[in-house]
């Protein structure tokens, strides 16, 4: 997948970050080990001295050389083994004089041999995503902060029961959602009017898959096919692959399906998201006001197929919460 200069020039600086403290916590480690233990400080000392005698032999050695090689390599590995006896017998791990980095992989350089380590791959996929995220005009909300209030408690005419309760199940429906996302979770079509809370809890939703460390990608219908538009038609080498980041995260929130400026292309690359995520079985959560007649209309039959074949629908009850909030506010004389 491709990334911008930018989302590359951060994640080559933050593994660099990496590399440094673990080089500066080695460093710190070594010095306090050479305090508590100076016989390690004095073996190291003799590696690196008799390094140096050796070096100076050899080149004057002609074909005793390997000879000599052999000798301090032999040399070097008993007193490594003698410092590692002593860190351990003194409660050292015996790995205590190397830098821990975060990838033993490719001791957080990023590469291995010209190819990008996994560890840099996932890094720039992240930073792709806040960026992606930050732009999109959305805050992530909590589950804590939704309330049930706004919805009425009156008898839905030929239901039996009100838009709370029904509000109330939905509602434990996306917590328990949330509790035990993982990528094998389903994926979810919220449907109902403008203002019923569909935004708020797709994101309560996203909030917790990105505390469980899941790359998440919350956007609008709007925001994504715009940009994803943009990059196709302007295409670079050095561009963010927007696409290919929309149908691989581990996490798509599609806020307000239907919202987006029409048009065939846009129609296509509604299909063609949805269709890559559920051949690569990674779960997404729309929302959108449309019922499935005008998505249909919309987005053809195909794309209602796909869509009930892999989602479960929740369907949202009552009446505009704005509205409510707006008028609240007006008898608070806020
Ligand atoms: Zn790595």
């Amino acid at each position: 997948m491709s990334f911008s200069k930018e989302i590359y020039a951060e994640a080559t600086a933050q593994m660099q970050r990496r590399r440094t403290e673990a080089e500066r916590q080695c460093a710190i480690r070594r010095e306090e080990i050479h305090l508590a233990l100076p016989e390690v400080a004095q073996l190291e000392q003799e590696i690196s001295h008799v390094g140096l005698k050796v070096s100076r032999m050899v080149l004057g050695a002609g074909e005793k050389a390997p000879a000599l090689i052999q000798q301090l390599k032999e040399h070097n590995l008993r007193t490594q083994q003698r410092i590692a006896s002593l860190l351990v017998q003194n409660g050292y791990p015996q790995d205590s004089l190397f830098p821990q980095y975060q990838c033993p992989a490719c001791d957080d350089t990023g590469f291995n041999g010209p190819y990008r380590c996994a560890c840099f791959n996932q890094l720039l996929t992240q930073i792709a995503l806040e960026k992606l995220n930050e732009s999109s005009s959305m805050s992530l909300r909590g589950f804590d902060d939704f309330s049930l209030s706004y919805y009425s408690d009156e008898i839905i005419p030929g239901m039996g029961v009100d838009a709370r309760y029904l509000m109330g199940e939905v509602y434990s429906q996306c917590r328990k959602y949330a509790e035990s996302f993982s990528l094998e979770s389903p994926s979810l079509l919220f449907t109902g009017s403008t203002g019923l809370g569909k935004t708020h809890l797709s994101l309560a939703i996203a909030r917790e898959a990105i505390q469980k460390g899941f790359g998440t990608l919350y956007v609008t219908a709007q925001n994504l096919l715009s940009e994803i538009e943009k990059e196709h038609f302007q295409r670079e080498r050095t561009q963010t692959d927007t696409m290919g980041l929309a149908s691989s995260c581990d996490l798509l929130v599609l806020d307000d399906l239907g919202a987006e400026f029409q048009s065939p292309f846009t129609q296509t690359m509604v299909y063609n998201l949805l269709n890559a995520r559920i051949l690569k079985k990674r779960p997404f959560i729309i929302n959108t006001n449309l019922n499935l007649n005008e998505i249909e209309q919309r987005y053809t039959q195909r794309v209602v197929s796909r869509l009930l074949g892999a989602c479960k629908v929740l369907r949202f009850y009552g009446k505009d919460i704005r509205h409510i909030q707006f008028s609240q506010q007006v008898k608070e004389g806020i």
